[in-house]
């Protein structure tokens, strides 16, 4: 059984950035910036662009964190958005999901600029992904799809089951899969919370991709020796031995699945790291554009 270590893969991609991003400085050239928008107080969404603005300092990217409280209006938030569609300095950005309730999610991804665009949720950009054109791919199926090229994980020909069909994981990830493609070529079924007999389709998948959000769901009866595994999601459990108070767990039974798997990614150390490295690689690629 071999571990898909996107901790440490993502580590080299991290640094393969670093490597560029020197090039182009030592050229004159601009140095790539990510700007990061957050609404709102919600602690993971907190941790998770701080670690993304981290990351962009350690591959030399500039980084700008524009936090606004949570009682700001849509038509604030959608004067923002336009500030940094029209701000040459910033090549790509993100607004951190989920938005509180009152602002309409859908109208603040249409006002992103496609072209700085660099979570690839924009409809043009799904569509280009769709279609097979260049684009910002999704950071978190292009993280899975990295992990799988890089470890050479036989893809062409076989049975994938991805579970969950949400637009940010389960659906892209069932498009690249059945791409023409590296780690691609494969025979896909999307399965989700209306399917009918799960079980029977995880037993004969090859590779199955869990992106549901039920902690430990997938257990070891429901998967066939050799099968490789792609657990994408995170819940916090209650944990009253860290010091967090929280432990973070995967969709997968790790005990009882890893020892049937033939490639698995565990939680955390897995798909989580992968996210935040392609996210660097799409900002990489709209500085590239821009110039
Ligand atoms: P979502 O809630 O938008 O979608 C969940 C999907 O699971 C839905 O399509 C639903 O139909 C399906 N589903 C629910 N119950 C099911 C069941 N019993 N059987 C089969 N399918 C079922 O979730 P999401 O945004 O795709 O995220 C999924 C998980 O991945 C979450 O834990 C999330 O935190 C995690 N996530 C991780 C990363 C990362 O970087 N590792 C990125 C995004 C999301």
């Amino acid at each position: 059984m071999t571990i898909l270590d996107g901790k440490k893969t993502s580590a080299d991609i991290k640094a393969e950035i670093a490597e560029k991003v020197k090039e182009l400085k030592a050229q004159g050239k601009k140095t790539p910036h990510l700007a990061a928008v957050i609404v709102g107080n919600d602690g993971a969404s907190k941790t998770y662009v701080g670690a993304k603005v981290k990351a962009c300092e350690l591959v030399g990217f500039n980084s700008t964190l524009v936090e606004l409280p949570e009682e700001t209006t849509e038509a604030e938030l959608l004067a923002k958005i336009e500030e940094l569609n029209n701000n040459d300095a910033i090549d790509g950005y993100i607004v951190q999901l989920p938005l509180p309730k009152h602002i309409d999610e859908h109208k603040v991804l249409l006002a992103v600029d496609a072209t700085k665009d660099v979570d690839g949720f924009h409809p043009t950009n799904v569509g280009r992904m769709a279609l097979e054109l260049p684009t910002f791919l999704p950071a978190t199926p292009y993280g899975v799809m990295e992990l799988l090229e890089r470890y050479k994980v036989p893809t062409s020909g076989k049975n994938v089951v991805v579970i969950g069909r949400s637009h940010i994981v389960g659906r892209p990830m069932s498009i690249l899969m059945s791409q023409k493609r590296a780690a691609g070529d494969a025979t896909v079924t999307v399965a989700h919370s209306r399917t009918a007999n799960l079980k029977e389709l995880t037993l004969k998948a090859d590779i199955i991709v869990v992106a549901l959000g039920v902690a430990e769901f997938l257990t070891g009866d429901m998967v066939k020796d050799g099968v490789t595994i792609i657990d994408v999601g995170i819940t916090r459990l209650d944990d009253s031995s860290k010091k967090s108070g929280f432990r973070l767990a995967g969709d997968v039974h790790f005990e009882s699945v890893a020892p049937k798997a033939s490639f698995i990614t565990p939680v955390p150390g897995g798909v989580g790291p992968m996210t935040i490295a392609m996210l660097l690689k799409n900002t990489l690629l709209a500085g590239e554009n821009r110039a």
